[in-house]
């Protein structure tokens, strides 16, 4: 046995030992990670299409990232904004102002930890600006784990069984999925239905919606989807969150998902790749809306951190520049996924939004019978051939491809060469 070896045994020994069993994690250790690559303990390199769960557009420790992070831990680590405030927080929410997709020409931010922390606050700041006590989510939507969050979320196992209670006052509408046959127009009369059977639209706060659901299998709206939720929502008075964790910080191409539709939504949250590699998520909006709450009516000790925002300030400044590149990427990894659907029988679609792709795996084209299993087995397999996949969608059988935007031609071949044999 190896040294390497031996110290992976022994963390994941440890592990065992000391880590609650509720956080799931594969037998890797990792000792090191760069641009498209993470390094095992057990002396593998690792190419990563995971990154994190989404949150390396940039790739592993981007050299300007860590430049920034560097400076500011010698300058100060920590001030809680509510003691003392501090430029980095401040720039961070002037540049998602300046980028912001939302309606209105006064945004203003507030930032948080992480993605579910942020979505509690916009839930908060819409009640606030409403007066309104409901939430309505979709079907497949995934907004986090903590009780608001977890509620708003439409999957039970794993993230809500045995869970509940739940937060009152959320509805759930069905989303489009047009692959399993649920258009822009059913999803829009369900939400006309749930105003006449179960909620009055009055009442309602907010709508959330992530423009490519992503742990509920990398569904992109359809064009006219967003467009037609704004409609309804101005009709009824109702504020529409725009969930963009997952596929915002140029995951899709633009810095915003949204970007792609014709619509603009009232508030944004942003998270995960927004901090390069460190926790930090925002809310943005105008501020008729984000100013409905009273100073010390929101905040936290930790959030907006000064050494994630001098990360996140290096990201929002490279994003913008980074779209042509990365809607070639995306471009070139369409074909290549078409082109292997074509040999790949289980392979029921292949969707997504620029760069954010992922494969639907099937049993058979014609019944579209989900495989869950076929996915889990090619994680595996891509894993002993050194490629680290996800797996997601309501039944688990979809493989969602999150590599680096700034992956490099050779990497992404030899990444989707192991992605095709494992399928295969
Ligand atoms: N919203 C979306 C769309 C997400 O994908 C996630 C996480 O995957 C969250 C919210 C929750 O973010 P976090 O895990 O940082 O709390």
């Amino acid at each position: 046995m190896t040294a390497s070896q031996i110290q992976s045994d022994t963390t994941l020994a440890a592990r065992e030992r000391w880590v609650a069993r509720g956080v799931a994690a594969p037998a890797i250790v990792a000792t090191h990670a760069e641009g498209a690559h993470v390094t095992g303990a057990d002396g593998v390199r690792y190419l990563d299409f995971a990154g994190g769960i989404g949150c390396q557009n940039l790739g592993h420790n981007p050299q300007a990232v860590v430049e920034a992070i560097h400076a500011q831990v010698d300058q100060y680590l920590h001030q809680c904004f509510m003691v003392a405030a501090y430029e980095p927080y401040v720039e961070v929410c002037r540049r998602l102002g300046e980028l912001s997709p939302c309606r209105g020409s006064d945004q203003k931010s507030i930032l948080f930890n992480s993605g579910a922390e942020a979505v509690e606050n916009a839930v908060k700041i819409a009640r606030a600006a409403t007066g309104r006590p409901a939430i309505v989510a979709f079907d497949r939507g995934f907004h986090g784990r903590t009780l608001m969050t977890m509620t708003l979320t439409s999957k039970v196992k794993p993230y809500k069984k045995g869970f509940g209670p739940f937060a009152p006052e959320v509805y759930r509408a069905p989303a489009p999925y047009p692959y399993r046959g649920i258009s822009s127009d059913d999803s829009i009369q369900a939400l006309e239905q749930l105003f006449l059977a179960h909620v009055d639209p009055a009442t309602v706060a907010a709508v959330i919606l992530e423009p490519v659901q992503g742990e509920g299998g990398f569904i992109p709206m359809p064009a006219d989807f967003p467009a037609k939720l704004r409609e309804l929502c101005d009709r009824h008075g109702i504020l529409w969150i725009d969930d963009e964790v997952q596929s915002g910080a140029g995951r899709t191409g633009p810095v915003w998902a949204i970007e792609h539709y014709d619509a603009q939504p009232d508030l944004l949250v942003s998270g995960k790749s927004l901090g390069g590699g460190l926790p930090l998520a925002g809310v943005t909006g105008p501020a008729s809306v984000m100013d409905a709450c009273d100073p010390g009516q929101l905040g936290g000790t930790f959030g907006g951190n000064p050494v994630s925002c001098a990360a996140a300030n290096v990201v929002l400044e490279q994003l913008p520049g980074m779209q042509a590149a990365s809607e070639a990427l995306g471009a070139k990894l369409r074909t290549t996924l078409e082109d292997m659907a074509t040999r790949v029988d289980c392979i029921g679609e292949v969707r997504g939004l620029g760069p954010m792709l992922a494969l639907e795996i099937v049993r058979d084209r014609e019944t579209k019978t989900p495989a869950p299993e076929l996915v889990a087995g090619a994680i595996a397999k891509a894993r002993e051939n050194g490629v680290l996949l996800l797996g997601c969608g309501l039944y688990g059988n979809v493989l969602r491809l999150l590599p680096p935007l700034t992956i490099t031609d050779e990497e992404l071949s030899q990444g989707l060469e192991v992605i095709e044999a494992a399928l295969a």
